[in-house]
């Protein structure tokens, strides 16, 4: 056009300049030239993808075009998702299993797994999984959210799939029409290879591939336009930000991203690694607690260790570590051959495993014999778990002559005796250790607050507690009577009919969970001035919950850790005052 039509070029640059200096955002220009005139037909803020988002702003504002606080307000925290996932090492050897469509961008390893319960739950024991289905509906809702990655083999840019994988940020390969997948033989297949459920599968959901086995990646580069915009928001956000974690490389990967501690260290994950789980089925088969102290003596090391490279990758930041909460026939084995295998190995037979595990079965797990009430009733466990702590912080001061700073969190509290009762049992601990060792370290103890009753009596926990946790996931749960495990049946319905304008899971009630959130901070703050507040349900991680975690006055947001970024550019944004979305 310059060379066909220069002086309509000119105009054109020259209108162009304007309408970006006047909207100050980079614009979307129709324009005709007729008889060498030029005439402009509309203009609009340019659509973009998450990338060029970031670096419009952060251009914008280094030619002065805008504020900073601007950039940070323009910059979706939700779609920095987008931009940080590895991507595959161009180098890296690999067997192409089949193509489909680049659905979502990112690039994920895990064992394929072909329903949307079965990732869930190998999920929630710390796979990775990649969730391979023909197509998704909104019944595979929790499976999608467990997945690192998801594969369909039908469907196109806008199937269910792609749509909704593309809103969570997780990478997916759609309608990949040359893989056949056969549910009954749980089984993957093009071109003459089988996968089958259980191993592992690569999946480049920016080219579309799909591959046998692990790919080496590559981490996303954290520097630039990026490095920038987070340190713009660093220097304006009041709340910090800490992470979920409980594995080193999860710890790891939080403090590249600016992770400033460790809101929550859910133990229940470390009892799951192999080397253990034998130790816990024997504490949890024991008929007495000398059984079980015997079995929790074998767990203490490894306790101990992992407490201790934890506190060492968290350097002197806060690490709160939630003592064991889940129900214990989690830990059970379900199915005959394994029962048959621990029972071998407990030197047991497999009728004592079955009685065992009709002994825990428990109607309601969710709201039965978890949490604190196993603390209350088994004081061994939190006991060993508290010594684990203090030995493994001792050590790390010895490690590197930094002293961490161990928060103990109390889970599923509802009256202020079980805290009372817990808090005595790791006191009592931390003075044996302390005696044993000569060295004595700084260490609090609070809770969460995850139940309508804590919440409710929050000033009288508060004489008990250093430090309130909102356990927003199982408030959630509780405050709406809803399962959190059954739920994704029938919310989508809900949300689809305009019932609820979105899931309470993912992004927090305001009017009902919230307002006991704002009760229990008011209450608590009341009954102990300076009471430290945050959240580590999985709302800690979503920008519209965080806009509200800044308006009530929390201390810090707690988050998985590739979400930690969008916390510190959602709790900057709502520093700024970017308002809380209130639509029920
Ligand atoms: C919660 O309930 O919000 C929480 C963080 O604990 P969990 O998800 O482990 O129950
Ligand atoms: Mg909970």
């Amino acid at each position: 056009m310059e060379q066909a039509l220069p002086s309509a070029y000119a105009d054109l640059v020259a209108v162009r300049e304007k309408l970006e200096q006047h909207y100050a955002d980079m614009q979307d220009i129709e324009f005709t030239v007729q008889q060498n005139k030029l005439y402009m037909l509309q203009t609009r803020n340019g659509k973009r993808t998450a990338a060029a988002a970031l670096r419009i702003a952060v251009e914008m504002a280094e030619e002065g075009l805008i504020e900073r606080s601007e950039a940070i307000r323009r910059v979706n925290p939700a779609s920095l998702d987008q931009l940080l996932h590895p991507t595959l090492d161009p180098n890296a050897p690999r067997t192409l299993l089949s193509k489909g469509l680049p659905a979502s961008p990112g690039a994920a390893s895990g064992v394929a797994v072909f329903n949307s319960d079965e990732a869930e739950m190998r999920a929630a024991k710390g796979e990775s999984v990649i969730l391979v289905r023909i197509e998704t509906s909104p019944e595979d809702i929790h499976g999608m959210h467990a997945a690192k990655g998801i594969v369909t083999t039908r469907g196109g840019m806008t199937s269910h799939a792609a749509v909704v994988a593309r809103g969570m940020g997780r990478p997916c390969v759609a309608g990949a029409g040359g893989l056949s997948v056969d549910y009954g033989s749980q089984t993957l297949s093009a071109g003459g290879k089988t996968v089958r459920a259980g191993e592992t599968i690569t999946l480049d959901g920016a080219t579309g591939e799909v591959f046998v086995g692990t790919v080496a990646m590559i981490e996303p580069k954290l520097s630039g336009d990026f490095g920038t915009l987070m340190q713009w928001a660093d220097e304006i956000r009041r709340m910090k930000v800490r992470t979920n974690a409980e594995t080193p490389l999860d710890a790891e990967t939080a403090r590249k991203f600016g992770a400033e501690g460790i809101g929550l260290c859910r133990t229940e994950h470390m009892f799951f690694n192999p080397e253990r789980i034998g130790a816990v089925r024997q504490m949890i088969m024991a008929n007495d607690e000398r059984g079980r102290r015997v079995a929790l003596a074998k767990l203490l090391p490894f306790q101990r260790e992992d407490f201790r490279e934890l506190f060492r990758i968290m350097a002197g930041l806060p690490v709160t570590i939630r003592l064991l909460d889940p129900p214990l026939h989690e830990f059970l084995p379900h199915q005959d051959s394994e029962l048959q295998e621990v029972a071998d190995a407990l030197g047991t037979d497999i009728d004592a495993m079955r009685r065992r595990a009709a002994e825990l079965a428990e109607a309601n797990p969710m709201l039965g014999h978890r949490g604190c009430r196993l603390g209350v009733t088994y004081p061994e466990i939190y006991e060993m778990q508290a010594r684990a702590i203090f030995e493994g912080a001792i050590a790390a001061t010895k490690d590197s002559g930094k002293a961490p700073v161990p928060e103990i969190m109390i889970p599923l509290v509802g009256i202020k005796r079980e805290l009372e009762i817990t808090r005595a049992l790791v006191d009592k601990v931390a003075a044996e250790v302390f005696a044993e060792t000569g060295v004595t370290i700084e260490y609090t103890v609070g809770t969460m607050i995850e139940l309508p009753r804590a919440a409710l009596t929050a000033d009288k926990i508060a004489e008990a507690a250093d430090f309130f946790s909102f356990g927003t996931n199982d408030l959630t749960q509780t405050v709406f009577g809803l399962s959190r495990d059954d739920a994704g049946k029938f919310l989508p319905a809900y949300v689809e009919a305009g019932i609820l304008a979105k899931d309470p899971f993912v992004s927090i009630d305001i009017e009902g969970v919230g307002a006991l959130v704002r009760i229990a901070a008011e209450k608590g703050r009341a009954a102990r001035p300076g009471l430290k507040l945050g959240i580590c349900g999985e709302h800690g991680g979503d920008p519209a919950s965080i806009a509200f975690c800044e308006e009530v006055g929390l201390d810090y947001v707690s988050c998985s850790p590739y979400r930690v970024p969008v916390a510190r550019l959602a709790a900057a944004q709502a520093a700024l005052g970017v308002g809380v979305d209130r639509t029920a």
